[in-house]
Formats: structure tokens, sequence, C-alpha cells
């Protein structure tokens, strides 16, 4: 994972961190793991070390049955048991029929023996089936198993045995006790150690896309992460940088946009400025005037153009246009923005022909397909030079898609300037575009544009699901076509 190299220090507390909050669950969820584990190998071993003193202890008693047997009271004394018998720490009581313990060897731990005696054999039934004329018990406070059984005197007087052996004599479980305290602590230790390292480590791209951001401003969208990994950090490095080169294309854009605007506005003003200031350094001829005002009325036209253009333009950019689309037929479209333009076709010396114009129903706004297929045809009459100028318009319904075509012999376009011809301020051709210095006259015939004609003829075309295609050779005129599908 390559991340950037110097991270700044981050200003959260550490107890607000992520990291923290991190360390918190992750210790907590492992005490817990920890403590059932532990809780459940303690009690396993316990129960084992129950159940084996159980077997141990009445496998002695059964093993001392017969010395036991000799050792009964007799008529009037006390049998002996011999001391060896017993292991170390082993206890042994005879209690007799009525319940007096007339023989105990070893050191009993406190509490009534006679009573825990008889209680455990009324109790025996049902109690371990393997050890029938067995009663057992343990004794909490001592860790004492204690087995009782009844044995049967040579004189046929009938006594309780009671044998008690320590239940862990090894210390098994508290030896156990020790190692799983030990073990847990240590492995609680280590996984705090190491939690936090994983954590510091996991989220340092993390710190990686704050200091990036924090870098970024207006003027410098040109940072990125580039973070090199394929984690849910790298998807969202990812992500952040593709959301950036967005901003940057787009800021780009703006900047470039009110840079043209400004740039475009800029000529027609100060050629109004030259004309104004010629005309009133000095007293002019009426046809001087005449003609000044005319160029500052030509001016002024421009300006209003450029002016309905951008704002046009940041309307959709915006989203702020909404197209009320009905269906509505594209060849009645085309009749119309013909009838307006006739005008200035005739004017222009230019031949404005009609081709097929057939039943074409798609579903789109009037009056912003109006403007588009205007906005072509206004092009073409513009664009077209020489004798025989000529500008078609048709209308054609092919394989369920509805598309109308103006197409011109004018000049054409050179095929270097056709993949920029829909850029917001591209003009094609700038021996055409407007001329303007200290000296040269604007001449009002030239064909002036803004460059923003087709970009609105683009925006408004996929707005309504089609695509604007562009045919042209130099020389031999153009073919601008606009596909959409039909009803
Ligand atoms: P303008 O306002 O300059 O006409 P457009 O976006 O409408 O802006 O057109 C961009 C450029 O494409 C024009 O400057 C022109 O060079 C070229 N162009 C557009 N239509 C035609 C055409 N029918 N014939 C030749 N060139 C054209």
């Amino acid at each position: 994972m390559k991340t950037a190299t110097h991270l700044e220090k981050s200003n959260i507390p550490f107890f607000h961190s992520i990291r923290f909050r991190l360390l918190l669950w992750f210790t907590a969820i492992l005490m817990l793991v920890l403590i059932f584990f532990s809780a459940f190998v303690y009690y396993n071993q316990k129960r084992d070390i129950e159940r084996d003193s159980l077997e141990r202890a009445a496998i002695r008693l059964s093993g001392l049955q017969e010395d036991l047997r000799a050792s009964l009271p007799q008529e009037n004394g006390q049998g002996i048991l011999p001391e060896h018998i017993l292991d170390e720490r082993e206890v042994l009581a005879l209690i007799d029929s009525r319940g007096q313990i007339f023989a105990s060897y070893g050191n009993f731990p406190e509490g009534d023996i006679v009573q825990a005696a008889t209680q455990a054999m009324q109790n025996r039934s049902g109690h371990e089936e393997s050890y029938e004329d067995f009663a057992s018990w343990i004794d909490k406070n001592s860790n004492y198993r204690f087995v009782v059984k009844p044995v049967l005197g040579k004189a046929g007087e009938t006594s309780l045995a009671v044998l008690g052996s320590p239940l862990d004599p090894n210390g098994q479980l508290n030896g156990l006790l020790t190692s799983l305290l030990l073990g847990n602590l240590f492995t609680l230790a280590i996984a705090l150690g190491g939690g936090y390292w994983l954590a510091d480590r996991s989220l340092r791209p993390v710190q990686a896309i704050t200091q990036t951001a924090r870098h970024i401003s207006e003027t410098d969208l040109s940072r990125r992460i580039n973070l090199e990994s394929k984690d849910e950090f790298g998807e969202l490095a990812n992500t952040f940088d593709s959301m950036l080169s967005r901003l940057q294309i787009s800021f780009e854009r703006q900047r470039q946009f009110v840079a043209n605007a400004s740039h475009e506005l800029r000529t027609p003003l100060t050629i109004v400025n030259l004309e104004t200031s010629r005309a009133l350094a000095a007293r002019r001829s009426a046809q001087e005037y005449e003609r000044a005002l005319r160029v500052i009325h030509s001016e002024n036209d421009f300006m209003s153009h450029l002016v309905n253009d951008l704002l046009t333009l940041a309307r959709m950019d915006n989203g702020q246009v909404t197209l009320k689309k009905v269906p509505l037929d594209l060849s009645d479209v085309a009749v119309d923005a013909i009838e307006r333009l006739t005008p200035l076709a005739s004017r222009n010396n230019v031949k404005l022909a009609i081709g097929d114009l057939p039943e074409a129903r798609i579903l789109g706004e009037r009056q912003s397909l109006l403007q588009m297929v205007s906005n072509l045809i206004e092009n073409a009459i513009k664009y077209t030079d020489g004798d025989d100028k000529k500008v078609c318009v048709e209308v054609r319904l092919v394989d369920g898609c509805a598309w109308i075509r103006v197409s011109d012999n004018g000049p054409g376009i050179a095929p270097q300037h056709l993949p920029h011809l829909f850029d917001r301020f591209y003009r094609a051709d700038p021996a055409r575009a407007r001329v303007m210095d200290n000296d040269t006259d604007p001449n009002p015939d030239t064909p002036s544009g803004s460059g923003l004609g087709l970009s609105i003829i683009q925006w408004i075309a996929q707005a309504h699901g089609g695509e604007v295609l562009v045919e042209s050779t130099l020389g031999s005129g153009s073919k601008f076509e606009v596909r959409f599908g039909a009803l």
C-alpha cells in the first residue's frame, strides 16, 4: 500500500479518534471471548476433577472394605484400624448405628460429619449409578470429596464408613486458574499493542485523504491521493481522485467560459467605444454619422445575441431548463423554421430549398426544437458563399429514427475542426471571425458568431435523446443532421 509519505499529525484528540474506538471495541470483544473461553476450560476441568475424585474415593473405600469390617466395634470395645492404610491427607470416620463416631482418623474439616453422612445416604437414590451403595458429597469449604458407605460388621451391626480425600490433591485447578489468568493478561497485552498498531496502520490512508483534501483549494485542484490499494480505502481514494478530476475539468471549463465570454464582449465594446469617440472627436458628415450608428447597431446586435446565448447556456448548465415534451411532427418544426428564415436567406441571396418533409412524429418541445433547427439553417445561410448559394432542409423517417438534415454548398469545414465544432466559443474559420484592430472597421457583412450556437444545438438535441452528426468536406459544403427516436 502506497500512501503519502509525510503525514501531518491529525487534530483529533486520541480519545475521540476512530483508532481509540476501534481499540476499545476490539479489546472489549477480546476480553469477553477470553472470559468465556477461560470459564469454559476452568469449569470443564473442575467437572473432570470432581468426577475423578468420586471415582478415586469410591474405589479407595471399596478397597478398605475388608479392613473396615475387621475394625468394626466388637460387642464391648472398639476396633482399631491400622493408620498406615490411609494415604496422606485422607480422613476416615466410622459411625455406628446410634449415630456416634466411634473411630476417626486424620484431621477432619470442621462441620457435622454425622449429619452430612446421614443426609447423603438418604439422598443417594439415583445419585451415581455405578456406585449404588455409595453416597458422596463435596465440602466446599475444605475442598474435600467425601464418600459414605454402609459396612456390615462381624457381629451383624451396620455402621457407616466415611472417607474424605482432597478434591484436587495436586492443585491442578489452581494451576489452571493461574495459567489462564497469566495467559489472558499476556494475550490482552499483545492484542492491545498489535491492535493499536494495526488500527493506526489501516487508518493511515484516511490521514492521506484528509491531508490532500486540506491542501486542495480552488486554485489547486491538481493534487491527487494516488493510493495504490485495492481495498475499501483504495476505492474511496479513487472515487475522491476521480471526483477531483471532474471538479478540475468543470472549474477549468468555467474559468475558460468566463474568460472567453469577457473576451467576446470586449471586442464589440471596444468597437462601440472607438466609433463613438471617432464620431464625437470632430464635426462629421451625415453619412459618417450614419455609418458609425450602423456599426454601433450591429455591435449591439452581436452583444445581445451573445448575452442571450450565454444566459441560455448558463440556464442549461444549471438544470434550470425543463423541457415540456409533447408528441409533435418534426416536419412542422422544419416548415416553421424555414418560414422564419426565408427573409434572411433572400437578403443573403441564398436559395432555401425544401426537400422531403414526411410526417415524422417525435416527443419534443416545440420552442427549443424550433430554436435548434433555426440555428442550423442560420449557420448554413451565414457560412455559404459564392454565386449559387443554396441551403436545403429535409426530414426523413428511417428505421424508427426521425432525422432532420440541413445541408449547404458553402465552403465546408476542414477535418481538423470537426471534433471541436461543439466546443463553446470554437470557431472553425478564424478568417471569418470578427476582425478588429484600431485601423480596421468591422465589416457588417462578415459572418460573425460567438461560437456558442452549435453547443446550444447539441444540448437541445441531447435533451431530446438525440444526437448531432456533421459531414463536411472543404469546398463541397456541409451537412448537419440531428437524429431522434421516432414515436
Ligand atoms: P457561430 O456563432 O460562430 O456560428 P457555432 O457554434 O454555430 O458558432 O459554429 C461554430 C463554428 O462552426 C462556426 O464558427 C463555423 O466556423 C463553423 N460552422 C458552423 N456551421 C457551418 C456551416 N454550415 N458551414 C461552415 N462552417 C460552419
